[in-house]
């Protein structure tokens, strides 16, 4: 099987235990590949690398570190349908998938902020008569950077590039549940030669390989995307070494429907909305409200288009929804409907596994499934599910909808649809979400700024935001 290697100060490097563990293809549910149960030695290695590594990149001109960054954006590129294959069997998410939105995203990470950091400025402030303020954007030294396994490449490159741009160093480490693409990125950083140390790549558990990260006290700042808990637990640490921190974390994300919408374009979106990777993307609309006047006609239309979506294995070109992304997620969806019947609830279509034919008998396939008859505060409908699991709840007016929008803890991002002006303005503004889409769902503008509130996180990725979290400021005033 292969090994799957830590890159630290340029080099492919074993972990320091020599031990490795199994990294399982979902589809099928085998081990193909070992990763390293990396330890603290490890991410002191690649901490010491880093530190290394920063007076000469932190002092590059922002054109020479965009070249850098356009260099691995180019890599990328160069071996895309290795990079294709890998996130889809890492993950169990339809090949197609894979090629349109992942690895095309973290491509135009790199792209994005290889250009934007060139014309990233900072300020000054004159006051009349008396001088100058000016305020300086220094990078913070060596960065920690944890990514979760629904997005792999597109969320740990959605950190790595701002946190490269600004001329910080890193110690990154992707999810032990897929690396696999993660890896890929160190074949091309030693096929462009990218500057040893500056980006450093430790595999391994959270609870050790992320832990060590966390609780380094020379790594400054720690950007993490992953569960609420997890984030919890980070913050307990890295708070009190008053470490900067960027929470990006779960969600539980509210999809209003109005009757007044546009109904063909809303239903086609809201199947994407609710099973695009399983329902395993943080944005996708786990909870469906919609208007009364509509509910019956929706209810109908929805549950058939649902049971049209295909689950099959990740390479066959008619998969809607492929395999979820282990074993223990699996089961806890399963146990969520079963929940959901406990709580009264009536499943609508799906609610089983799948078993699909071999070799993909023993891969983690579940129905796409569409409950109703539950209460908006019951704990199918106030907890993170994270699986191809939606509720439809009635409602009839705006306070009401506002009102169950907002009664869970999370506050990650919504999607209203209406074609009232008036309302979508009100609702956006009143409904508890970093990120609020209208008649539309998951367009990104990679300027914009990403994250959420409540329990859905702390700070803001995207545009300016990335860069203002991976910069110190600093005001220097001069006297006229
Ligand atoms: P997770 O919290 O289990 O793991 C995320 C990462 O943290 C992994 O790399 C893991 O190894 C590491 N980790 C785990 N314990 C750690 C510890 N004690 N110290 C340091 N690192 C540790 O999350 P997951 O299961 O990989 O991802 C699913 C979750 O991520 C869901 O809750 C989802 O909503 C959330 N998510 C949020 C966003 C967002 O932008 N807000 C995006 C994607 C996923």
């Amino acid at each position: 099987m292969e090994k799957i290697l830590n890159y630290i100060d340029g080099a492919f490097t074993a972990p320091s235990s020599d031990n490795f563990f199994e990294n399982v293809e979902p589809a099928v549910g085998k081990p193909y590949s070992l990763i390293p149960d990396s330890q603290s030695e490890d991410v002191e290695k690649a901490y010491l690398a880093a530190e290394k590594a920063f007076p000469t990149w932190s002092m590059l001109s922002v054109e020479e570190r965009g070249d850098w960054l356009m260099k691995l954006s180019d890599g990328i590129a160069a071996r895309m349908d290795e990079f294709v294959a890998a996130e889809s069997r890492d993950n169990g998410k339809p090949l197609k998938l894979a090629a349109h939105v992942d690895i095309p995203r973290a491509i135009s990470n790199f792209k994005f902020f290889a250009t934007g950091i060139q014309h990233y400025a900072s300020q000054s402030h004159e006051m009349v008569g008396v001088g100058v303020n000016y305020t300086l954007r220094k990078p913070i030294g060596v960065v920690g950077c944890i990514s979760p396994w629904n997005l792999p490449l597109y969320l740990f490159t959605w950190k790595i590039a701002p946190a490269l741009a600004t001329g910080n160093c890193v110690v990154a480490k992707p999810s032990e549940i897929t690396p696999f693409t993660a890896y890929l990125l160190c074949k091309v950083m030693d096929d462009v030669n990218f500057p040893k140390g500056v980006l450093n790549i430790v595999h391994g558990f959270g609870h050790s390989a992320g832990d060590a990260i966390v609780r380094h006290p020379k790594i400054k700042a720690i950007s993490f995307t992953g569960g609420t808990k997890t984030g919890q637990m980070i913050s307990s640490i890295a708070a009190p070494m008053f470490k900067k921190l960027s929470l990006e974390l779960g969600g539980k994300y509210p999809n209003i429907i109005f009757d007044d919408c546009d109904f063909e374009e809303m239903l086609s979106t809201t199947v994407r909305s609710s099973f695009a990777k399983q329902g395993q993307i943080c944005l996708c609309g786990s909870r469906i409200f919609v208007q009364k006047g509509i509910y019956e006609k929706f209810k109908q239309a929805f549950v058939e288009k649902v049971k049209g979506s295909k689950v099959s294995f990740p390479s066959d070109p008619a998969a809607h929804l492929g395999s979820v992304v282990s074993e223990p997620p699996m089961k806890k969806i399963l146990s969520y409907i079963e929940l959901a019947k406990e709580e009264g609830g009536t499943i609508l279509t799906g609610g089983n596994q799948v078993k699909l034919a071999a070799p993909y008998d023993g891969g983690f396939y579940i129905e796409p499934t569409v409950i109703e008859g539950l209460s908006y505060d019951c704990r199918t409908n106030q907890e993170e599910i994270f699986g191809p699991v939606v509720t439809l709840t009635p409602f009839e007016t705006e306070e009401e909808v506002l009102m169950m929008a907002n009664s869970v803890e999370y506050g990650l991002s919504a999607t209203i649809w209406t074609n009232d002006l008036k309302r979508a303005h009100n609702l956006a503004q009143q409904v508890d979400a970093g990120i609020v889409w209208i008649n539309s769902w998951l367009v990104r503008d990679l300027r914009t700024p990403f994250g959420g509130v409540k329990a859905s996180g702390v700070g803001r990725e995207g545009g300016w935001e990335a860069l203002n979290f991976f910069t110190e400021p600093k005001n220097v005033f001069i006297k006229y």
